[in-house]
């Protein structure tokens, strides 16, 4: 591509250049490194439509960014320019408008920040990736992202009720739902959604591949709920799946959260500094959160609980089970939890120049065949003898299983288990990815999740909103 264009884009915005060392930061996610040219860092919104006229009319590759948190490599482009949100930051309204209480925010403002304003004026916004301290909210609405407590609340899909666009060459769309619309809880984050009915829903997950979100205008609930975090240990992987499996078909139990951390997830969360010690017989755990409406309804729902884990555990190990009340305990839960991803992805970055790294999944099933589905990756996962575990979503039939691989010929190997797993996982009417899209390093997985009609459908949306496919070269596409 030729030099000029990027010297001349640095006089016009605040631009890193290639050669700028400053620019290794906008290089690598937690999965994939590639290649920019230069990095936009744009001051306000008027610089990311001026830089976005600019490129499509130059025809350069723009990839958007937030806070480059994705699985997927989605945010790291392999040539071009990165246009980076990371300035973009505030809330816009929060309030009732016919009769819906809603909250809108410029599109680079930290997740967290939008829950504490939902929360500062009495509302409250329910989707918590356990990245939300890093993470920004355009970004989860271009990844669809769910959370921790997505067992009861689901995607963020479900809460966008309002989109700024802006499409390849600066064009503006307002995507907006009727008060009456309910949006779908989808699963799949392999492409886009087949059957969207409202353009809202191509955009939502589209992975920065069909246009620039500018502003989202999300749904709040009416209020902060009270809720109780539990870890509960089990004495084997099994029996703490069992109990996964029989609570997510519960009619008695309403969890908000309902997550595993298996035997050597449960070894990871053991090393965080503040997390205490545990019985010995602990080899797994279940992450569970509980909604109440006052301390009576508190005893109650515990009482339940302790009541169905003295069947499905150990009677030393429900004497062990930790509850957090407080907003400080439970605050240190999910730190303990996050500390499982943010360790692996630090162990497995150490691997990659010599071709190894994390290979990691985000397949999910129908519950009623999670206990098959389990069964195949572990055995399937012993045979290959690579370090591994597997943690977070069962409630939701879809843990992450993650494989470290000191080398390339080992990474080659967890891929292809990878691939075997996302096969029966489709066969079993699941899904390749439930969570984290397939960005760069998993659009191979889109085939196994889709016939070529529906990859062709998508390919069609994908060349109307961006003929020259200028955004987020790469993404779901070759
Ligand atoms: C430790 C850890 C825990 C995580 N936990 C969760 C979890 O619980 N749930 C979950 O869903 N994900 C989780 N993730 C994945 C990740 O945090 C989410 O995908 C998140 O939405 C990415 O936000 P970001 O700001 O880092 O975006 P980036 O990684 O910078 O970008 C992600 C994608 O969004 C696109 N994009 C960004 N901004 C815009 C925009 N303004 N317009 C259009 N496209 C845009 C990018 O092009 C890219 O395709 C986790 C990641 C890590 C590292």
């Amino acid at each position: 591509m030729n030099k000029n264009v990027f010297s001349d884009l640095a006089e016009k915005f605040d631009t890193i250049l290639k050669d700028d060392a400053r620019i290794e930061t906008y290089r690598e996610d937690t999965m994939f490194r590639g290649d920019p040219d230069a990095v936009i860092r744009a001051r306000d919104e008027t610089d990311v439509r001026a830089a976005m006229k600019y490129c499509f009319v130059s025809k350069i590759p723009m990839t958007f960014c937030g806070s480059r948190t994705s699985m997927t490599g989605a945010s790291i482009p392999t040539e071009g320019v990165v246009i980076s949100t990371e300035r973009l930051e505030g809330i816009i309204d929060i309030g009732e408008h016919q009769g819906r209480k809603t909250i809108t925010t410029r599109t680079g403002t930290i997740t967290a920040a939008v829950q504490k304003a939902a929360e500062e004026a009495g509302f409250y916004f329910p989707v918590a990736p356990t990245s939300r301290d890093d993470c920004r909210i355009g970004a989860n609405v271009a990844t669809n992202a769910t959370g921790e407590d997505s067992f009861k609340y689901g995607p963020i899909r479900a809460y966008t009720r309002r989109l700024k666009i802006w499409l390849a060459d600066g064009t503006e769309k307002i995507l907006e739902r009727a008060a009456s619309e309910k949006p779908s809880w989808d699963r799949n984050r392999a492409g886009y959604v087949l059957d969207w009915k409202n353009p809202i829903d191509l955009f939502v997950g589209s992975e920065g591949t069909l246009g620039f979100i500018a502003e989202v205008t999300l749904d709040l609930l009416d209020r902060v709920p009270h809720y109780f975090s539990a870890l509960a240990p089990f004495p084997t992987n099994r029996k703490a799946l069992e109990f996964i499996v029989a609570t997510a078909q519960s009619t008695d139990l309403k969890p908000r959260a309902l997550e595993l951390v298996d035997a050597s997830a449960l070894d990871v969360m053991r090393t965080h500094t503040t997390f205490p010690r545990l019985p010995e017989a602990a080899k797994a755990m279940v992450y569970f959160k509980q909604e109440y409406q006052d301390e009576a309804d508190r005893d109650q729902w515990l009482g339940r609980w302790f009541s169905v884990l003295e069947k499905a555990s150990t009677p030393d190990l429900v004497t062990a089970v930790l509850i957090a009340d407080t907003q400080k305990d439970r605050e240190n839960f999910r730190l303990w939890r996050h500390h499982i991803p943010s360790t692996v992805n630090e162990r497995a970055r150490k691997f990659w120049d010599a071709g190894g790294g994390k290979v990691g999944s985000d397949w999910w099933v129908p519950i009623p065949k999670l206990l098959e589905m389990m069964d195949f990756f572990y055995t399937h996962a012993d045979a290959l003898g690579l370090p591994y575990m597997a943690y977070a979503h069962v409630g939701s039939g879809h843990p992450h299983t993650n494989i470290i691989c000191a080398n390339a010929s080992e990474l080659k190997k967890a891929d292809e288990l990878l691939l075997t797993c996302c096969r029966k996982a489709v066969a079993l009417g699941g899904g390749v990815a439930g969570e984290h899209g397939v960005g760069k390093i998993h659009r191979n997985l889109l085939s196994i999740q889709h016939p070529l009609s529906a990859v062709a459908k998508m390919r069609r949306w994908k060349e109307e909103y961006d003929p020259l496919f200028l955004l987020g070269r790469g993404n779901i596409f070759d």
